[in-house]
């Protein structure tokens, strides 16, 4: 048997997918297998999973991506993962006890609130580069250590994680409590410039310390997945929660590299380099990975509405059959200028922050129809990420940093041509579109391989990154701005009042 460490193991565990793919240590992708995850609606407004079927699911599909090859020739695990979903289980047994609390999960929007009108938010920004949001984990787990009988007495029987913790847990067979500094940036606990635990935020949060992971870097040791699961011990080697991770495979090193993943959101980061950064431009800041004495930060955006504009033209009005439809019926487009269509299905994300706002069309013709319509919502995709940007811009320069120079894209939307060449357009950066489009688990592989020393430094994980198609904005200056200029008047409509 050949027991050369010959292959990567990066397990993907998302919101709507948990998946695992086999890598040959050239990151070149061999075989993969995904299984979907029950979505659990207690209330209105609360989301959950069931942290025993994840974990299920994760066994699952790694066993079927490795089946192919001796367990013993997996060189290391990755793991990237959902971020903020919030864990609470007993140390002694393994066991959760209750459902996973999903990032989506609006239940502490009162404590929220409550703790934003007592004039904490300065604090907890400057502490974690975060807004007070129901969004990240603290006020999740202080409902868990609340509602769930007795847990506040047993705290030191108790563990938390978000599911990357959850995982490695397992996987370890209870030997390893940790998280990496992305995960834990994520939880509105961790101070930014220590990668540390806040003792002023457990006090806000009413958490208690002996609950919490250790936080360790992203590529590193994170003890071995115990032999009986894939048939050998297998050192986990690299961990990030999945945005970070997308970064990280799409090689995002140096600051200013920037990345955007459409999938059913949108979420761009950029590399901020060494220093803790700060958003003046309601963008958020975190840790982008920390590896091999090398700490990154980033500023990230989101826009709540990206591909599922597409699924609301599928599903909402019957225009096309399936996604893909959308590139054949935006290719009968016509003129139709001024017209726009903000998506602002649940309101406005960064740098709006209106949740109030609600959608709309504007600029209405006879002639505009199904066509047109179409190619408006994707164009308010490529003008949101606009805003992020320029959001961003803002904030490099006044960090001292140059503007991006290259917009890298991944997600189910940049299969679509058309869409990518837009994005050129009308946010005038060059789209680079890696040949592998699957970079969060290519994240989590590059993480391991760096952790388990089989690649050298980060131009060695840099060099497996393949171009597929570069778009060059092809649209005169004048052009673009005037056509942004109209999304700025139409989104002007649509926000709530006193936004
Ligand atoms: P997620 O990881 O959020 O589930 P994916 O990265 O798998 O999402 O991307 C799926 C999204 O991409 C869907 O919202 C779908 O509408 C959109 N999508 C898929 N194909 C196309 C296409 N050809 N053009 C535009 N959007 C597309």
């Amino acid at each position: 048997m050949d027991a050369e460490p010959s292959f990567l193991l990066a397990i993907d565990q998302g919101t709507t997918s948990t998946r695992a793919i086999l890598f040959d240590t050239s990151l070149r992708p061999l075989a993969s297998h995904a299984l979907e995850v029950l979505q659990i609606y207690p209330a209105d407004g609360w989301v959950e999973h069931d942290p025993e079927e994840i974990w299920q699911a994760v066994i699952a599909c790694c066993r079927v991506a490795a089946k192919g090859v001796s367990p013993a020739e997996i060189a290391a695990i990755g793991l990237a993962n959902q971020r903020e979903t919030t864990v609470l289980w007993e140390r002694s047994t393994g066991k959760a006890l209750h459902n996973a609390i999903v990032w989506q999960d609006r239940r502490t929007t009162d404590v929220c609130r409550i703790l934003k009108e007592n004039g904490h938010e300065p604090l907890v920004t400057a502490r974690t580069g975060l807004v007070i949001d129901p969004y990240f984990s603290a006020t999740k787990l202080r409902w868990l250590l609340d509602h769930v009988p007795d847990a506040r007495r047993r705290a030191d029987e108790l563990a938390f994680g978000t599911i990357d913790s959850w995982l490695i847990f397992r996987l370890t067979g209870g030997h390893v409590h940790a998280t990496d500094v992305t995960n834990a940036s994520r939880t509105m606990l961790l101070d930014l410039r220590t990668l540390d635990w806040c003792d002023e935020l457990l006090a806000l949060f009413d958490v208690p310390r002996v609950v919490l992971p250790e936080v360790r870097d992203s590529a590193g040791d994170f003890g071995n997945a115990t032999e009986d699961l894939l048939g050998a011990r297998i050192p986990i080697c690299g961990v990030a929660g999945d945005q970070q991770a997308a970064m990280f495979g799409q090689a995002c090193f140096a600051p200013g590299d920037v990345k955007a993943t459409y999938g059913t959101g949108c979420f761009a980061l950029v590399n901020t380099g060494t220093a803790v950064p700060a958003s003046r431009n309601r963008l958020l800041a975190t840790a982008a990975y920390r590896a091999r004495g090398t700490t990154a930060y980033a500023i990230e955006g989101s826009i709540f509405v990206a591909g599922s504009v597409v699924q609301w033209l599928r599903d909402g009005l019957g225009m096309i059959g399936s996604a893909s439809e959308i590139e054949e019926l935006v290719r009968r487009a016509r003129g139709c200028e001024g017209l726009y269509f903000v998506p602002a299905f649940t309101g406005l994300g960064a740098p709006y922050w209106d949740p109030e706002a609600r959608g709309a069309i504007v600029g209405l013709t006879r002639d505009a129809g199904a066509p047109e319509i179409a190619r408006a919502a994707l164009d308010a995709v490529c003008f949101q990420t606009r805003d992020l940007l320029a959001a961003m811009n803002a904030d490099m320069k006044l960090a001292g940093f140059g503007q991006p120079e290259i917009l890298k894209v991944d997600g189910g939307m940049v299969r679509n041509d058309a869409f990518c060449q837009r994005l050129a357009d009308l946010t005038g950066l060059p789209v680079a579109r890696p040949t592998l489009t699957e970079t969060t688990a290519l994240g989590a592989a590059s993480l391991a391989g760096l952790g388990a020393g089989l690649f050298r430094d980060f131009a060695d994980v840099a060099s497996t990154w393949s171009l597929d198609r570069r778009f060059e904005p092809k649209l005169a200056c004048q052009t673009r701005d005037a056509l942004y200029e109209g999304w700025r008047d139409a989104v002007k409509r649509v926000r709530s009042r006193g936004n």
